[in-house]
This record gives C-alpha cells, sequence and structure tokens, in this order.
C-alpha cells in the first residue's frame, strides 16, 4: 500500500530564492509526523506547496498515491488535506460557529457537518460556550482551537497543523498537543510543523529535521529525541 503522503525531492523557490531543496519524507496513513527545524528552514513553505498554494519547481508530492503537485488548492482540499495556517487566520468579525462552518464549505452532509462540530466543542469546550461570539474577541490560545477546529471541519484524511503551539501559554500548549493525540486517535493522520521540537518529538510516530531548506535527519520521533545532534541545535543543550 502507498503511504498516505509522499514527498519526494522537493523543490520550492521564491522566484531566486530557493527556500526548499531536496525535501523527502513519507506520512503513513494513521501517523504523526513532524517537520522540524530552525526559523526560515523552509517548513511552512513545504506545506504551502502540498496544499497547493505554492509550486513545486522540481520534485513530486503524492496524496494516496495521486501526483497533486499541479492541482489547484481547492482540487487538493477536496481530496482531504487540510491546513491549519501559522499565524491562526481566523476571520475575526465572524462568529465561531460561522469560522467553523467555513471549513465545511465543500460538503454537503448537514447531519455528519454538525456531529462534525460536536466533536469540535467537545474538544475545544471554550469554543461551544462561545459559539455565538466574534472570533476577533477571544486570545491567540483560543484562536488557534479555532483554526485547527476549523480545519478539522473538513474532516480531513491529513491535517496540516502549522506552529500550533507559537504564542500559547505551556497549559494551551499542551492543551493543544493533547488534542492532536486525541485527533490521532480519532483517526486522522497528522502533519505538524513546530518550533517546539521537544513536545512535537515526543508526540510524533516519525520526525524529520529540516535545515537550511533540506531535511537532514529522519527517524522515529523518540529516536530523534535522543539524538545529540537535534538535542544540540534545536532542545538547547551542549
Ligand atoms: P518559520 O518557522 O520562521 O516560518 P520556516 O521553516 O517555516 O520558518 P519558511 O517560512 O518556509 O521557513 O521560509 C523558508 C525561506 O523562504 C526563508 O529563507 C524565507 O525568508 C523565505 N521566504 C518565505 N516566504 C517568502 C516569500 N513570500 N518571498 C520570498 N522569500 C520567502
Amino acid at each position: 500500500m502507498s503511504p498516505l503522503l509522499e514527498v519526494t525531492d522537493l523543490s520550492v523557490a521564491y522566484g531566486a530564492i530557493e527556500a526548499v531543496r531536496d525535501v523527502s519524507f513519507v506520512v503513513e496513513a494513521g501517523q504523526i509526523v513532524s517537520l522540524i527545524g530552525a526559523n526560515g528552514a523552509g517548513k511552512t513553505t513545504t506545506l504551502r506547496t502540498i496544499s497547493g498554494l505554492l509550486r513545486p519547481r522540481v520534485g513530486s508530492i503524492r496524496f494516496d498515491g495521486v501526483e497533486i503537485g499541479a492541482l489547484a488548492a481547492h482540487n487538493i482540499l477536496n481530496l482531504g488535506i487540510a491546513h491549519s495556517p501559522e499565524g491562526r487566520r481566523t476571520f475575526g468579525r465572524m462568529t465561531v460557529e460561522e469560522n467553523l462552518l467555513l471549513g465545511a464549505y465543500t460538503r454537503d452532509d448537514k447531519a455528519a457537518v454538525d456531529k462534525d462540530m460536536r466533536n469540535v466543542y467537545e474538544l475545544f469546550p471554550v469554543l461551544g460556550e462561545r459559539r455565538d461570539q466574534k472570533a476577533g474577541l477571544f486570545s491567540g490560545g483560543e484562536q488557534q482551537m479555532l483554526a485547527i477546529g476549523r480545519a478539522m471541519m473538513s474532516r480531513p484524511r491529513l491535517l496540516m497543523l502549522d506552529e500550533p503551539s507559537m504564542g500559547l501559554s505551556p497549559i494551551m500548549t499542551q492543551r493543544i498537543f493533547d488534542t492532536i493525540r486525541e485527533l490521532q486517535s480519532q483517526g486522522t493522520t497528522i502533519l505538524l510543523v513546530e518550533q517546539n521540537a521537544l513536545a512535537a518529538l515526543a508526540l510524533s510516530d516519525r520526525g524529520y529535521v529540516i535545515d537550511l531548506g533540506t531535511t537532514t535527519l529522519e527517524g522515529p520521533g523518540k529516536v530523534l529525541l535522543s539524538d545529540p545532534q537535534v538535542r544540540a541545535a534545536y532542545l538547547g543543550e551542549d
């Protein structure tokens, strides 16, 4: 069986700037896989390319065995890839419920959409309590929950989360990581980009280190966690 997502020798450029160079990794169905690496390493660019927001210059992106590198973003969403972008990007003038419904706009199975909405409210009770309030009034952590909830509402087969813990308190970060684990147990495959390498690797079936635009190390999350190079570079140890 082919992996759910297979990225092979991917290169992506912004004009003359090559942001991603020969990146390769695999996400098997049911796994949590994380991409870690310093600021500017190319992680966000990689996710945006998988989503169809940027075009590969070279390389292949296969989802469930189908090449998607040339598809438009809405077709990629329809195939079952959802993306919770860096910096949250919720719609501040819309309510929680309206934001969540936007995540489900490609679906017409109303009963299942309602069920998924209840699931989001169960995972994040604060969203349920404040479903009629405008998202712009929310704290960073709450908006992060909403961004993840909105991505879940497309009922994705692959959920990509870009820096879900960015700017959050340690308690809120823990909530987000607990939720990621819960989503995995509900059958969602997750591709995670994180600055918080320690927490991400502890949670991940597999991790990849991206350095200066290219994949340099890979392994099971727990093995990478004990790798001296990873500890020195990303966990602040010498
Ligand atoms: P961060 O965690 O800081 O977002 P990252 O690993 O996600 O880092 P990217 O955002 O993918 O890294 O950036 C990779 C490289 O591409 C960086 O050198 C960055 O400056 C450059 N870059 C990103 N976006 C653009 C853009 N729109 N135009 C030109 N260069 C860009």
